[in-house]
C-alpha cells in the first residue's frame, strides 16, 4: 500500500488546504519544533479511524479542529483525506487510486468517506486490517511506541506479528461470529421456552 498525499483542511495546525505529496524518494519530513511534523502522522492515524483524542495528543476529539491563531479564526471543521496507490490491489476495492476521508464538524457531526461514498468507520478499519496501514499496524511508529514494542507481554507482541501475518482479519471475523453465534443461541433458547409454555 503506499501513500501517495496526505490533504489536510481545518486539522490541527493546517488552517487552509494542505497537501503533503509523498512522492517516491521522500524519506523524511524536517521543520522546526512546533512547525507540524506530527500534526502529519495525527492526520494520518486520525483518518484511518483513530477514536482515541489522547493518541492523537488532544484531550478530546474536537481539538483536532483548527481553533484559530493570532489572525486566523477558528474553522468550523476537520477534514482530511489520504490517497493511496492501490494499482496492486491491496485494498480490496476495484480502483487504481482510493481516497479515504474523515471529516468533524464542531457539533460533533463526523463521516468517512472511500471515494467518495460514503461508509462506517467499521467499512474503514476493515479495510486496511492487514493491508500493512491500519491505525493500530506498525507503519507509524510515534515517539514512545518503541519502548511499548520492547516492553510489551509476550500475548502482545504475538498481536504484532499476527498484524504483520495477516490473521488478525480471519481472528476478528472469528470473534464477530461467535457472538452472533451465541446471540442465535439465546434466540433459540427463548423460542423452546416459549414452545414449552404454549404445550
Ligand atoms: P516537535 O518537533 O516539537 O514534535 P512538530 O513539528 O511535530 O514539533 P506538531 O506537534 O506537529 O509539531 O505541531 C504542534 C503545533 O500544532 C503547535 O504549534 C500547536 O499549537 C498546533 N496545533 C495543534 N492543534 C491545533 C489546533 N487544533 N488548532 C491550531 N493549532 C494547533
Amino acid at each position: 500500500v503506499y501513500l501517495k498525499t496526505v490533504e489536510a483542511t481545518g486539522f490541527k495546525s493546517f488552517a487552509d488546504k494542505t497537501t503533503v505529496m509523498f512522492d517516491e524518494g521522500v524519506t523524511a519530513i524536517i521543520g522546526p519544533n512546533g512547525s507540524g511534523k506530527s500534526n502529519i502522522t495525527d492526520a494520518i492515524k486520525w483518518v484511518l479511524g483513530e477514536q482515541s483524542a489522547k493518541s492523537l495528543r488532544g484531550g478530546k476529539m474536537e481539538d483536532i479542529i483548527f481553533s484559530g491563531a493570532k489572525d486566523r479564526n477558528a474553522t468550523n471543521y476537520a477534514e482530511v483525506t489520504l490517497t493511496i496507490d492501490n494499482h496492486e490491489r491491496n485494498l480490496s476495492i476495484d480502483a487504481d487510486i482510493v481516497a479515504i476521508t474523515r471529516k468533524l464538524y464542531r457539533s460533533g457531526d463526523s463521516e468517512y468517506l472511500v471515494n467518495k461514498q460514503k461508509v462506517r468507520l467499521k467499512d474503514i478499519t476493515e479495510l486496511f486490517l492487514d493491508s500493512g496501514l491500519g491505525r493500530d499496524a506498525f507503519s507509524i511508529i510515534s515517539q514512545g511506541k518503541v519502548d511499548q514494542v520492547l516492553n510489551a507481554k509476550p500475548i502482545e507482541r504475538r498481536q504484532l506479528i499476527e498484524e504483520a501475518a495477516g490473521v488478525l482479519k480471519y481472528k476478528k471475523r472469528k470473534v464477530e461470529t461467535e457472538h452472533k453465534l451465541e446471540d442465535t443461541m439465546n434466540n433459540l433458547n427463548r423460542v423452546h421456552d416459549i414452545i414449552f409454555d404454549l404445550k
